[in-house]
This record gives C-alpha cells, sequence and structure tokens, in this order.
C-alpha cells in the first residue's frame, strides 16, 4: 500500500526487513573486523560480499543505477570512500593507511526486502579531531533516530539531525530516504531543517537516516568514475546511517544488532520491535 509515494509494509514485511537489516549488520560488523593498515577497499568488498551471499542474499548496490545499456552501475557491494571521499567510493585497489578515517556503506536485499546502514571506521589511531567529527556524526544520526515518533513528522528527524551536528558541515546534497521494496524511495530524510510539510510518520513506514559530515566546507564535487563524492577542500567526512521504523510501542533499528535497544535505552527512547 502507498500513500503519497510513501510504501506502507504491513507487520510480516517489516519482520522480512528485519532479516534484510541483520544481513547488512552481519557484513558491516566483518568488514569493520577486516579493516586494518594495508588493506585494499577491494579487500573489504570481498568480505562483504561473501557475508551476503552466505546469507541468501543479494547485494543491492552491485550494479545500481545501471543504464538500459548496462553500464555505468555502481561496481562494489560496499562504498567505501576514505577520508575526504564523502559517499559513493569505489572499492578498489586503494590501501588502508594508519589515520585514514573510512565510511563504508552496505545495503542487502532479501526475499524482496531492503536494508541499508553505514558506519564509519578509524584505521588504527586517527586524529583527536576526526574521531570527534566521527563521534559527532554517530551521535546526529541516534538523535535523527531518537526524534521518529508515531505522529510526529520526517521533519522532526531532521532537525534532530541538525542539532545535533554542531559546527560541522552537513552534507545536504544526499540524504536520508525511505526504504523497503526499492532500497531508495520517498519520502527524502533530510539532515537538516526544512520547511513545509513532510510526511506524517505512520506504522508500517520504513527511514533509512543517514547524516554526512565534514571537518570543512560541506561543497562537494563528484569525480570522472561518475560515483566517487569529494569534499571540494579536501576535508575528511563521516558517514553513520540505520535503517528504522516506528512501531506501536517505540522505535525499532532495523540495521542494528539490538534492534537499537541499548542506544534507544540511553536516549530514553521506548524500543519497539515486533514478535519475530
Ligand atoms: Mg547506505
Ligand atoms: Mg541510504
Amino acid at each position: 500500500m502507498r500513500s503519497r509515494g510513501v510504501e506502507i509494509k504491513t507487520p510480516e514485511q517489516i519482520i522480512a526487513m528485519r532479516r534484510a537489516g541483520l544481513v547488512v549488520e552481519q557484513a558491516l560488523t566483518a568488514v569493520g573486523e577486516a579493516i586494518r593498515p594495508g588493506v585494499t577497499t577491494g579487500e573489504l568488498d570481498a568480505v562483504a560480499a561473501e557475508v551476503i551471499a552466505s546469507a541468501g542474499a543479494t547485494p543491492s548496490f552491485l550494479d545500481y543505477g545501471a543504464r538500459p545499456d548496462g553500464t555505468g552501475g555502481f561496481t562494489g557491494v560496499i562504498c567505501a570512500s576514505v577520508n575526504e571521499e564523502i559517499v559513493h567510493g569505489i572499492p578498489g585497489e586503494r590501501r588502508l593507511a594508519e589515520g585514514d578515517l573510512i565510511s563504508v556503506d552496505c545495503g542487502a536485499h532479501l526475499n524482496g526486502w531492503h536494508g541499508d546502514s553505514a558506519r564509519t571506521f578509524a584505521v588504527g589511531e586517527v586524529s583527536a579531531e576526526v574521531q570527534e567529527l566521527s563521534a559527532t556524526t554517530h551521535r546526529a544520526l541516534w538523535a535523527g533516530i531518537a526524534a521518529a515518533r508515531l505522529g510526529g513528522r520526517v521533519a522532526d528527524i531532521s532537525a534532530a539531525v541538525e542539532d545535533a551536528s554542531g559546527d560541522y558541515g552537513i552534507i545536504e546534497d544526499f540524504v536520508g530516504h525511505g526504504i523497503g521494496s526499492a532500497m531508495h524511495q520517498p519520502p527524502d530524510v533530510h539532515n537538516y531543517r526544512v520547511r513545509g510539510r513532510t510526511p506524517k510518520i505512520v506504522e508500517g513506514m520504513a527511514l533509512a537516516v543517514e547524516p554526512m559530515l565534514v571537518l570543512g566546507s560541506p561543497d562537494n564535487a563528484t569525480l570522472e568514475d561518475e560515483w566517487t563524492v569529494v569534499a571540494l577542500d579536501g576535508s575528511v567526512a563521516a558517514h553513520w546511517e540505520h535503517t528504522i521504523t516506528v512501531t506501536e510501542r517505540g522505535v525499532w533499528v532495523l540495521t542494528a544488532a539490538d534492534g537499537g535497544e541499548a542506544m534507544l535505552g540511553e536516549l530514553g527512547v521506548p524500543f519497539g520491535p515486533l514478535a519475530d
């Protein structure tokens, strides 16, 4: 069922999305364990591919955006964005070095439903400044998640993300999104306050919340590879993302191992899983 282009899922479909979300969670955890100086982003891609295949799922990102003639699609299972790369970095020969910051975005498709999540990892020791950037982006993600409630509006999430983003540069060109039978659906979930009416948050809605923050200016450009988005001033970027839903009981984070229970508890937000 759709209302104003927003796909509304049944409880059974949300539970199916949870299964897809857990595949993404496992893939990102495995990638995190493989991150160290000297590893290539292509090797990390293979780690995620293996987890997704073992779960009987398919990668949402591979071939995403392909033209009708089959060319131009994304060639990775993960997006691997290092340092000044903000999002959509293509995994390949790049070797991680001590002090790098890498964001890894991953999507999986299982039994017709998608999950989408991103984490930012430090490679060895990073500077305190870079560590704080990633920590703030993570807090902004959870502030947005914590602002989601039935009867509220998608704009509540956006305002909470902005308020938690401090003085960092907020990337406005890329936003969170509805998700379900397709990876990217309405509505947009902005990472900053928006004017005008945004959809009401209702049961059966699933949203990907994904703030991207940079140390410097948010001005950015897409490289000639047609995918990699970089900060024009070369400053380091961080990106965190979860797929969430809101039930009568509270919030359920479909791409978190514990469904978000621990973080939501810290934030004083009811945890609302559906019976599985
Ligand atoms: Mg993503
Ligand atoms: Mg996303």
